[in-house]
């Protein structure tokens, strides 16, 4: 089976998993696990905006907490507080390792909190390209590549988005206040690793 040594570390770490072929696959396995009379939050993810999930769970009438759908600054507090609470919680993340660590930058911290604790469930999307083998490879994944890809996407514009790397900046345009390592869950119900077949998101 592909992604079978990941698939078995995440589960030997109270982690469940499973494989999608697409997108499409993805967002009907989804919307099956999660009932349209529950409350779902959403960590903010290319990802999940190409599946465009905000959308189809409000569509069917879930409750849907989506801080990128507010259209004040007061509106994104309120939905990144009201978003620690729900039913569910659907995320992406930075890099996994096959080893089953699954690794994040955070700004200000609401999604991994979300991730840690909170909401009653977890559901992680990842494509393909977000598994490197170890846990050093995905903090290198997460510092040295995606922080500064989710900067340019946010609209900041930190050291490394002009120097490639990482700097261990102080820059009031610093991206990454939180570095988050995901080793486990104690509720072997509560996170589902959702794995794409496809190369989706940074
Ligand atoms: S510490 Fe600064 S330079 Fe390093 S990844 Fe974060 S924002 Fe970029």
């Amino acid at each position: 089976m592909k992604y079978q040594k990941l698939i078995e570390n995440l589960n030997s770490r109270n982690i469940k998993a499973i494989c999608c072929n697409d997108i499409k696959e993805a967002n009907y396995k989804i919307l099956d696990m999660i009932a349209s009379s529950l409350t779902v939050g959403i960590g903010n993810s290319k990802t999940l905006k190409k599946m465009d999930i905000s959308n189809i769970l409000m569509g069917r009438g879930n409750i849907v907490y989506d801080k990128t759908l507010a259209k004040t600054d007061e509106q994104v507090k309120e939905l990144k507080k009201k978003s620690l609470l729900t039913d569910w919680y659907i995320t992406g993340t930075n890099a996994v390792s096959v080893e089953g660590h699954l690794v994040n930058i955070d700004h200000s911290g609401n999604r991994v909190a979300a991730m840690i604790y909170g909401p009653d469930k977890v559901i992680v999307v990842i494509g393909k390209n977000k598994i490197v083998g170890t846990l050093e490879e995905a903090k290198e994944r997460a510092r040295n590549h995606a922080a500064a890809l989710n900067a340019k996407r946010a609209g900041y514009n930190p050291p490394c988005l002009n120097v490639g790397t990482c700097v261990d900046c102080r820059s009031i345009e610093r991206v990454c206040y939180n570095h988050v390592i995901i080793e486990g869950q104690y509720d072997p119900n509560r996170m589902i690793v959702v794995i794409i077949d496809e190369e989706l998101g940074f």
